[in-house]
This record gives C-alpha cells, structure tokens and sequence, in this order.
C-alpha cells in the first residue's frame, strides 16, 4: 500500500506540473496574442530593469555560484554577470536596427517591386538550461527570445539550485509570468515540459539529451537549437613560445575547473616541444592557483560527488604526470595533466567536462588527422601556431563549431560571432544580432509595383519564349 500511495503521490505531482505547464503556456500564448512582446519600448524598459535588478543582487548571484560550486567572484563577474550585462546593453542599442524590416535588393524578374525581410517571433519558447555557467547560459537565450519578441518558459539546472532560485526570483521580479517564467525541476519535470507543444524550444546540454530533446519537438515540428558539446582539440605546433600557450591554456581549461562546453579537451602537440610544454604548464598553474589549488579562492569545486567521480574514473588508466589529487567531501579534483592516454582509455572517450588535460603528441599532419578523424565534429577548435599557412588550412580542413587561434575559448566573448555547434556539437547558433535572428522566422515579403505591368509572363506564351531566355540571360 505504501508503494501504490507514493506512485498515486507521483501521478498527483505530474498532473499538477501538466496542469501548471498548460495554464502558463495558455496564459503565454494570450499575452503574445496582445502583440504587447512586440511593442519595443516595453521590452526596452524591461530589460533595463532586468539591468538594475541583475546589479543590485550582484552579491547575492557571487553568494549563490559560490554556494554551487565555489565559483570566485572574479570569475562570476567574467563569466556569468559581465557577458548578460553585455548583452542587454547590445540589444537595447541595437533592437530598433534588429526588428525593422530589412530591404534587400529586389529581383529584376519581379520589376517593378520593393522587397523585405520581416523578423516575426515564433511564440512561445521553451528553454531548457545546464548548470555550468548556470546564470549566463539561461538568461542569455531569454535575452535573445524576448527581444525577437517571444514569450519565454526557462527551466534552469536542477544541479545549481542556489542560483536557479535566484533566476527565479530576479525574473519573477522584473517580468510578468505570462512574459517569462522560470518552472524549477531535473528530469522528470522537464520531460512532462516537452509532452507540452512549443513554437521554439533551445536546449544547452549535453548530445545524450539533445537527441531526447529533438525526439520531443519532433511530432509538432517544433523548431529547434541544440546547444551540445564534444571533444574539443588544441593543435599545438612548434613555431610559438611555450610559456606564452601554457598561460593561455590554464586559463582556458581550468577556468570554471575545466567545466566548460568551449574549454580545451586534449592537446595534440608537436612531438619536439611536449616535455617543455608539459613543464611551464606545471609552472604556470602553480602560479595561477599555488601549491594546493585546494587552499586557492579562484579554483571552483566540481559540481556533484557525481560528476567527482566520474571524473575521477578517468583517471583510473592514465599517466597522470601532475595534479590527480582529489577531496570527495570538498568534491575537489585538482588541475590535472596525463600524458599519452590511449584512445579506448575512458579520459580520450567522452567529452571530459572538467579540469583533467591529456596531452598527445603528433609528428606529423597524418597523425593530426588520424587523431581528429576518431571523433565527431566538435564545439569549440584552437590551434597554436606562428605558421598562417598551417592553422588556415587547419581551419579549412576541420568542421567544428567555432574556434581561436593562439587562444583559447575567446571566440565566445565577441557578440558579432556565431556561437553553436555542428554535427554532434549542435543545430543553431547565437549571440547578439545572430541571437534575434534565431528566435525570429524571416518572412520575405515582396511589395509588387502598380505603375508598370509587364505582359512577358502572362499567358498565352506564343512567341515568348525568346524574350524569356534573353530576360534570364540579361538579368544574370
Ligand atoms: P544535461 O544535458 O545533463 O542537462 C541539461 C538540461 O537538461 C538540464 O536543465 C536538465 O535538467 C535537463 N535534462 C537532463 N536530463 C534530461 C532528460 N533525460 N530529459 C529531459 N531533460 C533532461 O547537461 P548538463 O550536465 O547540465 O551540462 C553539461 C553538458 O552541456 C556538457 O555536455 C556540455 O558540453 C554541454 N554544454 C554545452 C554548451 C553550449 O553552449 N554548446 C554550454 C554549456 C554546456
């Protein structure tokens, strides 16, 4: 009886998170009706106070990322509060430009005609968040879907519940539930989300649930953006300073303690240069986080005992040649370097989504290739190189989502760039103009001319055929 009670106590939550879901997605599609996600001063007005609310709870966003994974303030600012505040200011300065209808050349066929492109929101859109740039990552595609002018359910991580809390409140505040309105929950709830029908759904997360996500938008042919991850590469040749990769290359993996979708995966370095590669890495995070990375206030933890021990399962098979030491109570792993993993050892199998980094060597472009053409395309590329000639043809060679040169990850701070995936790495892209445009169908509208009408298409086509082919011909 005990056992029936808790599926009948299963059964009653999930009707009440279907009925919930129903009535703010009927609520939502009322509100939209209105036309008032449409009216631009409004949406200005909210997302300046979306502004003022997100800096007056400054401290209590560093309280509750330090709370979920020991994120340092620094890094909070740079990473999670920086780039939203970023991209409010872009589209408040640029939505007026954004949602005006775009004239484009019109076609000499179609003369005499004026034509445009309409930007009209899809309606309402389901986002669905990870946790590790908790903040960022779910506010920013609310940003982008608001001001394409559509209404906005986010269900953030259940993983970071500090700082889901804390969307919840700062968005409660600021918008009107049948605007935006944050539904918290981990599987289940947002497993009974997707029964539910969408006009746009963009999911951040891993392939496994992108895949599950894409099967849910299937029969309504929602459209979709699947924000995904992989195994990035860093191709290393020997034409830079290695002290100079190694700075950069601590940054860009241990940041956020390698829980980065961008980050680094493994290095494939140029066989003459590892061992001093491998030395002014140690160097370098020494510098960066000391001795004992444990004692430091910029290293954050991992996220769950979970992801700690998967993490370190990974280590089980490798040469780790620094670093490797772990605190389960602290969920601590420390920066950790493996030399020579072999292909079928668990850290060269999946996407590693934490602070371990094999290095590889290669001595040749076939071993660059053959290591490469072992995994599907991936999110983030970089490559060091002084050789232009060598990372263009890199560039050329390789699909992946989006990349650096002699850098790390720092392709995703420029707005004016896509930021998405391909392949298994994702469907889509956004950020800034890009952003607008994902969460907008572009209408192409064609305003035909009254004062001239040119008899050549009507029918009957007797004769008509030469002028045509010379029509196509002139208008090239
Ligand atoms: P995840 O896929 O486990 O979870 C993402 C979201 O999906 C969460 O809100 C979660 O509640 C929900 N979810 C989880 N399992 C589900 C299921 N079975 N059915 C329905 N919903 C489910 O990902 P994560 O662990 O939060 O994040 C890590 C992954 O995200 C990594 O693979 C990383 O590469 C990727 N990522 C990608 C980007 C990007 O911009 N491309 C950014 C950050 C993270």
């Amino acid at each position: 009886p005990s056992k029936r009670s808790a599926m009948e106590r299963m059964y009653e939550e999930n009707r009440r998170i279907i009925m919930e879901a129903k009535l703010i997605i009927e609520n939502q599609r009322q509100y939209f009706q209105t036309r008032a996600t449409r009216d631009i001063e409004l949406l200005k007005s909210r997302l300046i106070k979306l502004r003022v609310e997100i800096l007056k709870r400054e401290d209590a966003i560093y309280e509750a990322l330090y709370k979920d994974f020991k994120k340092s303030k620094f890094e909070t600012y740079f990473s999670e509060i920086g780039i939203v505040i970023s991209e409010i200011d872009a589209t408040l300065k640029h939505i007026n430009t954004w949602s005006k209808p775009k004239k484009v050349r019109a076609s000499g066929l179609n003369f005499p005609s004026r034509d445009y492109i309409y930007s009209e929101p899809y309606g309402c859109v389901l986002v669905i968040a990870p946790w590790n740039y908790p903040f960022q990552l779910a506010i920013a595609p609310v940003i982008s879907a608001i001001s394409a002018g559509n209404t906005v359910v986010l269900k953030p991580s259940e993983h970071t519940a500090h700082t889901s809390q804390l969307l919840e409140d700062i968005l409660t505040t600021v918008f009107p539930t049948e605007h935006v309105k944050v539904i918290q929950g981990g599987i289940p709830e947002t497993t009974l989300l997707l029964k539910e029908r969408w006009d746009y759904i963009f999911f951040t997360g891993s392939v496994a649930v992108g895949k599950i996500v894409a099967k849910a938008a299937a029969p309504f042919l929602t459209p979709l953006t699947l924000e995904l991850g992989g195994k990035n590469p860093c191709i290393i040749d020997p034409t830079m300073s290695t002290k100079l990769i190694a700075k950069r290359l601590v940054w860009g993996k241990f940041v956020n303690a390698g829980q980065t979708c961008i980050a680094p995966d493994y290095l494939l370095v140029h066989k003459s240069i590892k061992a001093q590669l491998i030395s002014d890495l140690k160097s370098e995070i020494i510098k960066a986080y000391g001795e004992n990375p444990q004692e430091s206030e910029d290293y954050p933890r991992i996220v769950n005992s979970k992801n700690l021990a998967r993490l370190t399962n990974m280590l089980q098979d490798s040469e780790v040649v620094f670093g490797g030491v772990s605190d389960t109570d602290d969920c601590y792993l420390a920066p950790t370097l493996i030399n020579e993993p072999a292909f079928d050892s668990a850290v060269m199998k999946d996407e590693i989504f934490g602070p371990i980094l094999p290095i590889l060597s290669y001595e040749t472009e076939k071993d660059i290739h053959s290591v490469l053409s072992h995994y599907d395309k991936p999110l983030g590329f970089y490559v060091f190189s002084n050789n232009t000639s060598f990372y263009k043809k890199m560039i050329e060679t390789y699909s992946f989502g989006g990349g650096t040169i002699n850098d790390t990850m720092i392709h995703f701070g420029n707005s004016n760039l896509p930021f998405g995936g391909v392949g298994e790495s994702g469907i889509g892209a956004y950020h800034g103009r890009l952003g607008f445009d994902t969460f907008s169908h572009k209408k192409g509208i064609v305003i035909k001319g009254n004062w001239l009408d040119i008899p050549l298409r009507y029918a009957p086509y007797t004769n008509k055929l030469n002028a045509l082919k010379k029509l196509f011909k002139f208008l090239g």
